[in-house]
């Protein structure tokens, strides 16, 4: 089944840029939507001539509208890694504070514990603490964004009368029960095998929608409402789409290699859906000395021109780049999460709801009413109590730790110094002990005392760039009329989307249909096949820090047009409002040899996880070697462990 989209006329009179078929007004650019007028946009309307001659971080310090409209309710203001963060995390890798005699403001606050960084890892590490201190011990957790969360944050809307929530980042949860992630989830109240999701509310026959921003895009073969997109890349103007089109391969505009790749792909994914490879651990071990795509080429015999179009962005989505850079230890990737896969459970907003219980346990009033998931997900924090004398763990938010070190030798001393920023004034305290979970790229540059054995593994980690743009529509019959409730593309901006049924108890309405307003997610991971991973990495944060707000907003709503306004879609009436997440830094990467060590010398990360540094140990998900949150707070339960004994 085959469907085309219609381009639309340019508007006369309005300029589009050189790559838009679209003009201004037909996207919808000037449209009172959710997001900030931008202010300079002459400035940036010239943004690629002036990427020629400025550093990306010298443009980014010239946008005023850098992060765009951010939002509504708790989050507003705190939407990926915000401008001011940013700066001030550019400005402790470029040696601002790198003198010891930095003045600062003496807080003459003593914490037995100081935890660097309120994401999962953070908090979950206090939370460790608090269940392990003695009642007059105290814990301080240092936060540089205006909220607690980290990569598990949400973004919220309103749009006609409804309240909507969607993941900023970290999206898919687990259940509580056995194992260490499920003890924390039953102590902490997150009942998530209780929710119910959104039934279907729109008319027969009833779609089958996922619960995460992946769930159909993982799949293979997805669900027939989930389609391919195929534009001017593929010989295609205008555009068209094939609904269900794993059963209906020979309708893709594909040379006839690539195609009978397509067919000899779906039939390895469904043998291995019969009878899955178990090898041991040993055997995958050995897998980390390849990438992925040598697997998919050599055992499987796809080409690699099939393994960068249509694998590529897949594991990117979830592992920051493609097989061509990643260790061949999680080869199964490629064959997705199989067909009869449990959909996959989340928050309304993602994994705030994780954190947002670590810390309605940490702090009992921060959100008020009894710590069911329905209170902690819905009602407002009370950002006042988080920072109270009183707490026996506290948080601070907006606050940049800029230098970590211990007062005198490492393995002597008794307390370690840390220093801040807040407000632009410089702060200093002390602590017994330091959980340093910001992640890697910035905890090498705090520690002024690190030895060179950790700071050289911490150069060793890769981290790619991810923009997650939040685009709140007011329906979705432009997808509904097509067949479809998501679907997948390979050229433009992005690559996939779909509709999310939202867990009850954070949606307005307990079903969806293609008249509800709905959140759809693009996650654009940043990866160049082919070049070496630290390239790749490096020219993703160039490219997401380096782009006004204005050209993702345009990027965004051409795709939509391109691929949407033959059904019906309409960027200037349907789009109400924009939130773009920018994460500098964002999976860790593990290239091969990352997670094992390379012939028989130990992993670099194990240099950081085997002991604490004096009186400092680490957290963050990155030591984990895969960014999700089982191993943020596996990593901060064996940190605070490692610390016990110096507390
Ligand atoms: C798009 C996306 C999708 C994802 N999807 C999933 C998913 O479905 N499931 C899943 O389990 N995981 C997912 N993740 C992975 C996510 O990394 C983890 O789930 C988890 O949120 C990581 O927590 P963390 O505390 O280790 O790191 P972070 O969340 O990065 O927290 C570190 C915190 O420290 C702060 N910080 C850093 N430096 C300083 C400083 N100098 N001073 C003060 N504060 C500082 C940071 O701003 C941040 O708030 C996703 C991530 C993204 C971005």
């Amino acid at each position: 089944m085959m469907k085309r989209t219609r381009k639309s006329k340019k508007d006369k009179g309005q300029v589009g840029t050189e790559a838009s078929q679209h003009g201004d007004r037909a996207l919808g650019m000037n449209a009172r939507i959710c997001r900030r007028d931008f202010l300079n946009s002459t400035l940036l309307a010239s943004g690629s001539a002036l990427l020629e001659s400025l550093t990306p971080l010298e443009l980014l310090g010239q946008q005023r509208d850098w992060g765009g409209y951010t939002g509504e309710g708790d989050y507003a203001g705190a939407n990926g890694q915000t401008q001011e963060v940013m700066l001030a995390a550019h400005a402790v890798r470029d040696g601002v504070f790198d003198s010891p005699s930095t003045p600062a403001v003496d807080t003459d606050e003593v914490f037995d514990l100081v935890i660097v960084g309120g994401g999962i890892s953070g908090l979950a590490s206090a939370l460790y603490f608090q269940d392990q201190a003695k009642p007059n011990q105290t814990c301080l957790v240092l936060e540089n964004h205006p909220i607690f969360g980290g990569q598990a944050r949400r973004n919220e809307f309103i749009v006609d009368g409804h309240r909507l929530m969607a993941p900023q980042g970290s999206n898919m949860c687990g259940l509580p029960g056995p194992g260490l992630v499920g003890e924390l989830y039953t102590r902490i109240g997150a009942k998530t095998h209780e929710f119910k999701y959104q039934e279907w509310g729109g008319p027969p026959p009833a779609m089958p929608l996922g619960r995460t921003s992946y769930d159909h895009f993982r799949k293979f073969p997805s669900v027939a409402s989930f389609g391919f997109w195929f534009g001017p890349k593929f010989g295609q103007q205008p555009g068209r789409w094939v609904v269900d089109p794993w059963n209906n391969l020979d309708q893709l505009p594909l040379s006839p290699e690539l195609r009978s790749d397509f067919a000899k792909f779906l039939k390895l994914v469904n043998e291995w859906n019969q009878s899955p490879r178990h090898e041991t651990q040993e055997e995958l071990r050995r897998y980390d000395n390849v990438t992925i795509e040598s697997i998919v080429t050599e055992r499987y015999g796809l080409s690699r021109e099939f393994a960068r179009l249509f694998i590529a962005s897949n594991i990117a989505a979830g592992y920051g780049v493609g097989p061509d850079a990643l260790t061949g230890y999680w080869y199964r990737l490629i064959f997705g999460l199989g067909p009869d896969t449990t959909p996959g459970y989340s928050f309304p907003g993602g994994n705030t709801g994780v954190a947002r219980h670590i810390v309605k346990t940490l702090i009992p009033d921060v959100i008020p009413g009894p710590r069911t998931t329905e209170a902690v997900c819905r009602n407002r924090i009370n950002f006042g109590t988080l920072d109270r004398l009183r707490n026996q763990v506290r948080i601070r938010l907006r606050s940049t730790v800029v230098r970590v070190e211990h007062e005198g030798e490492p393995e002597k001393s008794s307390y370690v110094r840390v220093m801040y920023t807040r407000d632009g004034k410089v702060y200093r305290l002390k602590a017994r002990a330091v959980i340093m979970a910001g992640g890697g790229w910035i905890t090498k540059h705090l520690v002024r005392d690190l030895p060179s054995t950790h700071r050289q593994a911490y150069d060793q980690f890769n981290y790619n760039a991810t923009l997650v743009a939040n685009v709140a529509v007011r329906n979705w019959r432009f997808l509904h009329k097509l067949g479809l409730s998501g679907g997948r593309w390979f050229e433009g901006f992005g690559y996939w989307t779909e509709v999310r049924a939202i867990a009850t108890i954070g949606a307005d309405s307990p079903t969806i249909g293609p008249d509800s307003p709905t959140v759809l997610s693009l996650i654009v991971p940043f990866f160049y096949p082919g070049l070496p991973l630290a390239e790749q990495c490096s020219k993703g944060r160039a490219e997401l820090l380096s782009t006004p707000f204005r050209e993702y907003e345009r990027k965004i709503r051409e795709q939509f047009t391109d691929m949407f306004s033959g059904s019906g879609f309409d960027a200037r009436r349907d789009i109400a409002g924009i939130i773009l997440n920018r994460w500098g830094h964002h999976y860790v990467v593990a290239q091969p040899g990352f997670t094992w060590g390379e012939e028989g010398k130990p992993a670099p990360r194990d240099i950081l996880r085997r002991a604490p540094f004096g009186r400092i140990a680490f957290a963050n998900t990155d030591l984990g070697a895969v960014s999700g949150h089982v191993m943020a707070i596996e990593e901060a339960h064996r940190a605070v462990g490692q610390l016990l004994p110096v507390l």
